[in-house]
């Protein structure tokens, strides 16, 4: 996320909320009946999709403009592609001084750095350097593979400085480079949720593209169906789920990619190798917060699937569906009775 605008993201998590289609706009309802409503705009570079389950109008459009806004009001903290941000001064100052951040970017630094813990470094926001290098969103364009290795002295994640008392934030080398790509998403729909409720919805949905988050249900008492799209077939979807008070996110090689000889370059780099990951196709991940869900999924794409596996199972309240490089695909044990088929 928080690359340029332009780029046309295809989803890879198509979020089907029948209900919502249905009624389209705020539409006028008797009073006991709660009312639902959908808008989109476009913010951090993608197309960013709200519904709001709400006792009335007034209330949905308070729901709808406190979501919008605390979006707005991340990107520019977080954005990396504009100069003028937290997180954009914090990578121009590596190497020279810790720069004072707000709790929110702090916040999603150390998130971060747990998720990196978890998945082993899997999941790394220091990528950036190799992030800038490959540009797949941007520039079909290999880089040469010399020049990528003289960057690995600059990803070493454990090296950010995090200061919660001063809240500062400090990459100790000059070059360094903080990515929330993977990231930063998952966490604004969790910030959106929560300001969406505090203006009053009783149930709705937060989707940046594919990383989305639910909360309550719609009027019916159904949770929000969110269909997971198939990794090689477009506009295919291999299941339905019902989520409540849940967020899916999935990291695919198949959203931003190009092919050159033959080969597939993808967005999702090995920490090691800085070349893109080969033992996944996509990986999906369901947990309570999008932060979670946001940053195992790009975490777990590197960390394969059998590993990834067992990193999940062992996570409570957090389920997968991974298919691997051949297409095979393995669902977690508390998602199995789950799925619908489409
Ligand atoms: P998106 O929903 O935008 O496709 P993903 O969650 O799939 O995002 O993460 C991909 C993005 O994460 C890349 O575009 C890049 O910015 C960043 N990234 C790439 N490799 C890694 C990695 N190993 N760890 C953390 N972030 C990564
Ligand atoms: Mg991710």
């Amino acid at each position: 996320m928080m690359t340029h605008g332009s780029f046309a993201v295809p989803y890879k998590v198509v979020f089907c909320l029948t209900m919502a289609f249905l009624i389209g706009c705020v539409a006028a309802q008797p009073v006991t009946q709660p009312v639902v409503s959908k808008r989109a705009q476009m913010h951090m570079g993608t197309l960013v999709t709200l519904t709001v389950v709400a006792p009335d109008t007034s209330v949905s459009e308070q729901a709808m403009r406190a979501g919008f806004n605390e979006i707005k009001r991340l990107e520019q903290l977080l954005s990396t592609w504009r100069p003028d941000t937290e997180l954009s001064l914090v990578n121009a100052e590596a190497g020279r001084r810790a720069v004072k951040v707000s709790q929110e970017t702090l916040e999603l630094v150390i998130r971060s750095l747990d998720m990196a813990n978890l998945t082993h470094g899997g999941f790394n926001i220091a990528l950036g350097p190799a992030v800038q290098a490959w540009n797949v969103t941007e520039r079909q364009h290999v880089p040469d593979d010399r020049e990528l290795q003289k960057l690995k002295p600059l990803v070493d994640w454990t090296s950010i400085q995090v200061n919660r008392v001063a809240q500062t934030i400090f990459l100790p080398r000059k070059g360094m480079r903080i990515d929330i790509g993977g990231i930063g998403k998952g966490y604004a729909a969790d910030r959106a949720v929560a300001e969406m409720r505090r203006a009053g919805a009783i149930g709705g949905v937060v989707a940046l593209s594919g990383d989305i988050k639910t909360f309550g249900m719609l009027p019916e008492g159904n949770g929000f169906p969110v269909g997971i799209q198939h990794p090689r077939r477009e506009g295919e979807l291999i299941a339905i789920v019902e989520l409540k008070d849940e967020a899916i996110s999935t990291a695919g090689d198949y959203e931003r990619f190009f092919v050159q000889d033959g080969v597939r370059y993808h967005h999702i780099l090995s920490p090691q190798t800085l070349q893109p990951v080969r033992v996944c196709q996509s990986v999906t991940i369901i947990a309570k917060e999008g932060v979670v869900a946001d940053g195992l999924d790009t975490g777990i794409f590197v960390l394969g699937p059998e590993e990834g596996m067992a990193l999940v199972e062992s996570l409570p309240g957090v389920e997968a569906i991974i298919i691997d490089a051949e297409g095979t695909m393995t669902v977690s044990s508390g998602l199995r009775d789950r799925l619908r088929t489409p």
